[in-house]
């Protein structure tokens, strides 16, 4: 089984759509999105509509539950906020249905668990280091876990003993999911990365093979920060995508 992970798309149709065309390459049977669909860019309707075409399985990520009003805008920065309320309005009804079925966390033992922040708090929490990691792995008995929400690829391995060791994930590395060891795992951001590398983020998970390879890939940057530009959104989510922070 082999399926492609992608997160954090952020209404960037120029990334989301050169994924997909790699996705494609790489004979992925599955695609599996864990949230923030939109928010920050310009193109949120024609991600929602792409993805659903793609026949992708969507999580929500704070961003999604902001953008229907089921999570409040106030707990954002102030560009994000006024990023959420440019895409509130933007978007087509079936598109805010949509939004308003997913959830920030699906699967269960023995499946990959999904989620979006982290397994404790599947909306809002960051999982950035070992100790942030190590409560996901106590709080439930999974023995992979995907998330999102950082923008950073990256992987956590939680050894017999408890111990927990993180590891960045670059370009075209293939990382074995040994046995007996549990694994959390972030395929990066398609939208809007943030480890200095600008290129897209995603990642291929082969569940026979137990393995994730991320792949980065080249886009149109400039004309998603033409359309931010356009759409009277903060130029700092223009500019930041070409340094990729
Ligand atoms: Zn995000």
């Amino acid at each position: 089984m082999r399926i492609a992970v992608l997160s954090d798309v952020h209404s960037n149709l120029e990334a989301l759509d050169a994924v997909l065309e790699r996705v494609r390459a790489e004979d992925a049977e599955e695609t599996w999105v864990l949230g923030d669909i939109v928010g920050y860019g310009a193109d949120p309707q024609a991600v929602v509509d792409r993805l659903r075409e793609h026949g992708a399985r969507l999580l929500a990520g704070n961003h999604d539950l902001a953008a229907v009003g089921r999570f409040d805008a106030r707990w954002f920065n102030k560009v994000a906020a006024e990023a959420i309320r440019w895409t509130a309005d933007v978007l087509d009804e079936e598109a805010r249905a949509l939004l308003e079925t997913l959830q920030p966390r699906e699967g269960s033992d023995g499946d990959p668990v999904l989620v979006h922040g982290s397994v404790v708090d599947p909306v809002t929490e960051y999982v950035t280091n070992e100790r942030v990691a190590a409560a996901s792995f106590e709080a439930d008995g999974f023995g992979l876990c995907f998330f999102g929400h950082t923008h950073l690829p990256a992987v956590f391995a939680r050894r017999g003993g408890g111990v927990v060791e993180s590891a960045s994930l670059e370009d075209g590395q293939r990382f074995t999911l040994d046995e007996g060891v549990r694994h959390m795992v972030n395929p990066g951001s398609v939208g809007q990365p943030r480890d200095g590398d600008p290129r897209a983020s995603w990642l291929l998970y082969d569940g026979d093979a137990r393995t994730v390879v991320v792949h980065r890939v080249e886009y149109a940057i400039e004309g998603a920060q033409a359309k931010i530009r356009d759409a009277g959104l903060p130029g700092v989510l223009a500019d930041r995508l070409a340094v990729g922070r």
